[in-house]
C-alpha cells in the first residue's frame, strides 16, 4: 500500500517530466535543436509566478499567463537572436549555444532572486486526498496529471489535424517537404520555439505543487534531466509516448526515494535507465545516408618551436617571478580550466564526440587523488598517477554509450552520466570521508614546494608546466596517425570502417586520453584548494561550462582552451573586473554582473564565429601563409605496382529482407583475384544492399560470405577491410576536413594498436606508400594533394574515393557506381585503370555501374539484378544477347548496336 502512495506521489514529479519533455519534442521537430536551456525557461517561468503572486499579490491567473508568455517571449527571442543565425552552424554549435543560453537565464534569475529558497502557494488545490484507508496523496498529483494529459493530447491530435502540425512531421522528415507544404523553416521554428517556451514556463510555474510550494535554482537545475530523459524515450517524436514515459519515470524516481537508501540514486537511477535504453536501440554505424553536419574546424597541431619555446619559458618565468600573490587563485583555477578543456579538443573536437561529462571526470581524478592522498598519506605524484587512471577508467565506461548513440544523444547521455557521478559519489559523506575530510597539508612536488596557500607560486608553476606538457600531447596526437584516424571517425563514421579504421577502438581510445588529461586538471584544480569540498568543486554545470568555453575559444585548435580559460568561472576574466571595481568602490554592483555578461557575450561569439575565437584569429595567417604543396614532394615519380595477397570472394546465397521488403533474394557469386565482375541493374535493384551485405553494413538475413576461405559474415566492416574486403561509396563519403593527401593516409596507414601509445609523443613523418603514390599517380591527383575535397570538382572528388579505397590495398575492390558524374572520356579513363587495378594488381573487382558499355567492356563476368533477384549472368557477349535481360534492363538503342 505504501508503495502505491509513493507512486501516486511521483505522478507529480512526473507530470513536470512530461510537461518539459513536449516543450523539447516540439522544439526540436520544429528546429532540429535540443534545447539544453529548457530548464531555464521552466526557472523563469516558476520565478515571475513567484514574483507576482508574492511580491505583488497578483491573482493566479495573471501570474500563470505572465509566466507562460515570459517563457514564449524568451523561447521566440532565442530562436530569432540566436538559432537563427546558426541554422547552418555545426550541431555542436547549436547545442552550445543553447547551453549558453541556459547560463544566461540561470544568471540573470540569480541576479535578481539570489540562491536561496523561495515559497510560492501551490498553483493548484491541494490537500489529502483519502484512498481506501492506508493510502493518502495530496490532492495536487492528480491536478497535475489532468492538466498534462490534457496538453500531450491536445498536441497529438493537433499533429495529425491542423496544418501547422501537418508541415513539422514533414520538415521533421525533410526541411524542404514543409516549404513545399507552403511553411516557412524559419516561422516553424519561430512557432515552436514560442510554445515550447510557453510549455516549460508553465511546468515552472506548476513546479511547485510538487515540492510542497518551494522553488530554488538549485533544485530547479535538476529538472532537465527528467525532462530530457523522457524526451529520449519519446524518441523527440511521439507526445504520448512523452506522457507515458514522463509519468513512468516520476513513478520510478517516487519510490527509489522511499525504498533505496542512497543518496542521489532517485534523482540518477530514472536516467541510468534511459542510458541503458538508449544504446540498446542505438546503432554501432550510423544508418546509409545519415545527413552529413558540418563540424567546427581543426589546427594543424603544427608549431614553429623557435616561436613557441621562448613563449612558453617566458610565460612561466612571468607566472613565476612577476605576477602579484593575490592572482594566483584566479590563474590557477583558468590554468586547471584550460587542462580540462584540453580534453574537451580531443574528445569533442579531434573524435567528434559531445561530452557533458569532462569535469565530472576531472572529479574522479581529483576524488581517488585526494582520498589517496588524505586518508592514505600517497604522496602527491602517486596520488596524481592514481587520479589519472581512476579518471581514465571511468572515461572508459562513460565512452561506452558513445559506441551506440552519437551526437546530441550522446551529450545527453555523458550529461545524466556526469550528473549520476555528482549525485552518488561527491555529494556522498560515504564516500567521501565527509565533508571536511579531505585536508591536505605540506604538498610537495618532485621536492618542490607547491603548498597551494604558502607557495601559490610554485603551484601555479605546477599547473603550467602541466598545461603545456599535455597540450604538447594533444598537438602531437592530431598530427599523427592516430590524429588523422580519429578525425576520420569525427568526420565519417560509414567510411572510416570501410578503410579498416575501427570506430569503436577510437572512439574508447579518445573517452580514455580525455579522461587522463581531464584527470590531470582535476586533480589539480582539486588540490589548489586545502580541503576538496567534491561536491562544491566538480558540481555538474561546470562540465557545461567547460566545453562551452572551450568551444568559443576554438575547440580544434591545443589554443582554445586557453583563450575559453580566461571565461571560466573564478578565472582571469573575474581578475580583471574585480581589480577594475576596486579603482572605483561603488561599481561593486557591477561585480555581479559579470557572470551574466560573461554569458551573453559567450553567445553573441558563437553567433559570430562558430569555429572559436582562435580561428578567427588564425584567418589572417592562413591568409598570408596558405597551405603549401610542400608535402607533396613525397611522390615518387612511378611507383611499383606490387600485386596484392590474392584472395577470393564468394558470396552464397545471400537473401537481405528489410521488413516485409526483399532487397536480395538468394543472390551468389564469385570474384577471382585480379577478376572484374561487374553488376547491372536499375535503381531500386539491391546492387548498393549488396555491397553493404559483403563488407558489412547490413548483416544479411540469410546467406554467407566468404573471404580466401574463411566466413567472414560476422565480421564487422573494418575488420573486413583489413583482411582486404574494400568499398567505395555512391556517395563518396569522403573525410571532408582532411586534406587529399591525409585521406589517402588515413586509409593506407597501418591500423596497429602501438600508434595509441607512440602517438602521444612523437607524430612520425606521415609517409605515402607506394600503393599510394601508384594511385594518386594512377587517378592524376598529384596537384591536389594538399587541398581539401570541397574544393574540388565533383568528378574529381570520385577520383578521390577511388583512390583512397585504393590505398588501403584490397584485395578484393568493390566499386559502386565510380563513373557516376563522369564525362565519356573520364569513364573511358576509368574503365582502363579498373582493367589495370585487375591485370597489374591482381585486385579482384566487384564493379557496379548504370554505364552499361563501360562494365561490358570491362568485366570478366557480368551478372544483372532486378528487384533483388539476379535475372543474368555469364560473359559480357552472353549479357549482350540475353533476351531477359534486353526485356528487363538494357535499352534497345544497345540491343541495336549490338551485331
Ligand atoms: P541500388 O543500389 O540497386 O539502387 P539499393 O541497394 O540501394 O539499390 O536498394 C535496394 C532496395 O532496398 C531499395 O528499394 C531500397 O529502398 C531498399 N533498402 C536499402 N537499404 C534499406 C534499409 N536499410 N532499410 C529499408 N530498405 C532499404
Ligand atoms: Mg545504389
Amino acid at each position: 500500500m505504501e508503495a502505491v502512495t509513493f507512486a501516486l506521489i511521483g505522478l507529480g514529479t512526473g507530470s513536470i517530466n512530461v510537461l518539459l519533455a513536449v516543450g523539447l519534442v516540439l522544439i526540436y521537430r520544429g528546429s532540429g535543436v535540443i534545447n539544453f536551456a529548457h530548464g531555464g525557461f521552466a526557472l523563469l517561468g516558476a520565478f515571475i509566478v513567484m514574483d507576482l503572486r508574492t511580491r505583488h499579490d497578483m491573482s493566479w491567473p495573471v501570474a500563470l499567463g505572465a509566466a507562460v508568455l515570459g517563457a514564449a517571449a524568451v523561447g521566440l527571442l532565442v530562436q530569432v537572436l540566436v538559432m537563427r543565425p546558426l541554422r547552418t552552424a555545426s550541431p555542436l554549435a547549436r547545442v552550445i549555444a543553447t547551453l549558453g543560453v541556459h547560463t544566461v537565464l540561470i544568471q540573470g534569475v540569480l541576479l535578481e532572486y539570489g540562491a536561496e529558497q523561495r515559497t510560492v502557494p501551490v498553483p493548484v488545490p491541494s490537500g489529502p486526498v483519502h484512498l481506501g484507508s492506508e493510502v493518502v496523496v495530496g490532492k495536487q498529483n492528480f491536478y497535475l496529471v489532468a492538466i498534462v494529459v490534457v496538453v500531450a493530447v491536445t498536441l497529438s491530435i493537433a499533429t495529425l489535424r491542423t496544418r501547422m502540425g501537418n508541415a513539422l512531421t514533414a520538415s521533421a522528415e525533410n526541411a524542404r517537404a514543409a516549404a513545399a507544404l507552403g511553411w516557412s523553416p524559419n516561422l516553424l521554428a519561430a512557432l515552436t520555439w514560442g510554445l515550447g517556451g510557453a510549455l516549460a514556463g508553465l511546468a515552472g510555474a506548476l513546479f511547485p505543487a510538487t515540492s510542497t510550494g518551494f522553488i530554488s535554482i538549485g533544485q530547479m537545475s535538476v529538472l532537465i534531466i527528467g525532462g530530457l530523459a523522457t524526451a529520449l524515450l519519446a524518441q523527440f517524436r511521439s507526445y504520448n509516448l512523452a506522457l507515458a514515459g514522463g509519468l513512468a519515470i516520476g513513478i520510478v524516481q517516487a519510490l527509489t526515494t522511499r525504498y533505496v537508501d542512497q543518496t542521489g540514486v532517485a534523482d540518477a537511477v530514472p536516467f541510468l535507465v534511459i542510458v541503458v535504453v538508449l544504446v540498446m536501440r542505438g546503432k554501432g554505424l550510423p544508418v546509409r545516408g545519415s545527413a552529413a553536419d558540418s563540424l567546427p574546424r581543426i589546427g594543424t597541431g603544427r608549431a614553429h618551436p623557435a616561436l613557441v619555446v621562448p613563449i612558453a619559458v617566458a610565460g612561466l618565468a612571468l607566472l613565476r617571478y612577476a605576477t602579484p600573490s593575490g592572482w594566483y587563485p584566479a590563474l590557477i583555477v583558468s590554468i586547471c580550466f584550460a587542462i580540462v578543456g584540453l580534453s574537451t579538443v580531443v574528445l569533442t573536437g579531434y573524435a567528434g564526440q559531445l561530452s557533458l561529462a569532462q569535469f565530472a571526470l576531472g572529479g574522479t581524478g581529483a576524488y581517488v587523488a585526494g582520498r589517496l592522498a588524505a586518508a592514505h598519506g600517497w604522496p602527491f605524484e602517486l596520488a596524481l598517477l592514481a587520479g589519472v587512471v581512476g579518471a581514465m577508467l571511468l572515461g572508459l565506461l562513460f565512452g561506452l554509450p558513445a559506441l551506440r548513440t552519437r551526437g546530441v544523444n550522446l551529450a545527453v547521455v555523458t550529461f545524466g552520466l556526469g550528473f549520476a557521478l555528482h549525485q552518488i559519489l561527491f555529494s556522498n559523506s560515504d564516500y567521501t570521508g565527509g565533508e571536511f575530510q579531505t585536508k591536505l597539508e605540506s604538498l610537495r612536488f618532485l621536492g618542490l614546494d607547491v603548498d597551494p596557500i604558502v607557495h601559490a607560486d610554485n603551484y601555479g608553476l605546477l599547473c603550467a608546466v602541466w598545461f603545456l606538457v599535455l597540450a604538447a600531447v594533444v598537438a602531437t596526437v592530431r598530427r599523427g596517425r592516430v590524429g588523422r584516424r580519429l578525425l576520420a571517425v569525427r568526420t565519417n563514421e560509414r567510411a572510416a570502417a570501410a578503410m579498416g579504421v575501427s570506430v569503436f577502438q577510437n572512439k574508447l581510445y579518445a573517452f580514455v586520453l580525455s579522461a587522463g588529461i581531464a584527470g590531470v586538471g582535476g586533480v589539480l584544480f582539486g588540490f589548489s584548494y586545502p580541503t576538496v569540498l567534491y561536491q562544491q568543486l566538480f558540481v555538474p554545470d561546470l562540465s557545461i561550462t567547460v566545453l562551452v568555453v572551450t568551444v568559443i575559444g576554438g575547440v580544434g585548435y591545443v589554443c582554445g582552451p586557453v583563450v575559453g580559460a580566461l571565461l571560466a568561472p573564478g578565472g582571469v576574466a573575474v581578475l580583471l573586473f574585480d581589480t577594475s571595481s576596486a579603482m572605483s568602490s561603488s561599481d561593486e554592483s557591477f561585480v555581479r554582473f559579470v557572470p551574466l555578461i560573461t554569458g551573453i557575450v559567450l553567445v553573441l561569439t558563437l553567433v559570430l564565429n562558430q569555429n572559436g575565437v582562435v580561428d578567427q584569429l588564425a584567418a589572417p595567417v592562413r591568409r598570408l601563409w596558405p597551405r603549401r604543396a610542400r608535402d607533396d614532394e613525397a611522390v615518387t615519380a612511378s611507383a611499383p605496382r606490387t600485386p596484392v595477397a590474392p584472395k577470393s570472394l564468394e558470396v552464397r546465397g545471400v537473401t537481405q529482407t528489410f521488413g516485409a521488403f526483399t532487397a536480395l533474394a538468394e543472390v551468389g557469386l564469385t570474384i577471382a583475384p585480379g577478376q572484374v565482375v561487374g553488376v547491372l541493374g536499375p535503381n531500386g535493384a539491391g546492387k548498393t544492399t549488396l555491397i553493404d551485405v559483403v563488407t558489412g553494413y547490413n548483416r544479411p538475413s540469410s546467406g554467407m560470405v566468404v573471404l580466401d576461405g574463411v566466413d567472414v559474415t560476422a565480421w564487422p566492416p573494418h575488420r573486413r577491410a583489413r583482411a582486404g574486403l574494400v568499398r567505395s561509396f555512391q556517395s563518396l563519403e569522403l573525410f571532408d576536413d582532411l586534406t587529399v593527401r591525409e585521406n589517402l593516409l588515413a586509409s593506407s596507414e597501418e591500423q596497429d594498436l602501438a600508434a595509441y601509445f607512440t602517438g602521444l609523443v612523437r607524430a612520425g613523418t606521415p609517409r605515402m606508400t607506394d600503393t599510394v603514390c601508384a594511385a594518386v599517380e594512377e587517378l592524376e591527383l598529384t596537384d591536389v594533394l594538399h587541398r581539401r575535397p570541397q574544393e574540388l570538382s565533383y568528378a574529381r572528388r570520385r577520383l578521390v574515393a577511388i583512390a583512397r579505397a585504393i590505398a588501403a590495398r584490397p584485395s578484393v575492390l568493390l566499386l559502386d557506381e565510380p563513373a557516376a558524374g563522369l564525362d565519356e572520356h573520364e569513364s573511358a579513363e576509368l574503365g582502363r585503370l579498373i582493367r589495370r587495378l585487375a591485370d597489374d594488381w591482381g585486385i579482384g573487382v566487384l564493379l557496379i555501374e548504370h554505364d552499361v558499355e563501360l562494365v561490358l567492356d570491362n568485366s570478366d563476368r557480368v551478372m544483372v539484378l532486378d528487384f533483388g533477384r539476379v535475372i543474368a549472368e555469364g560473359t559480357p557477349a552472353e549479357i549482350r544477347r540475353s533476351d531477359a535481360v534486353r526485356r528487363a534492363y538494357l535499352g534497345e538503342s544497345l540491343v541495336e548496336a549490338t551485331p
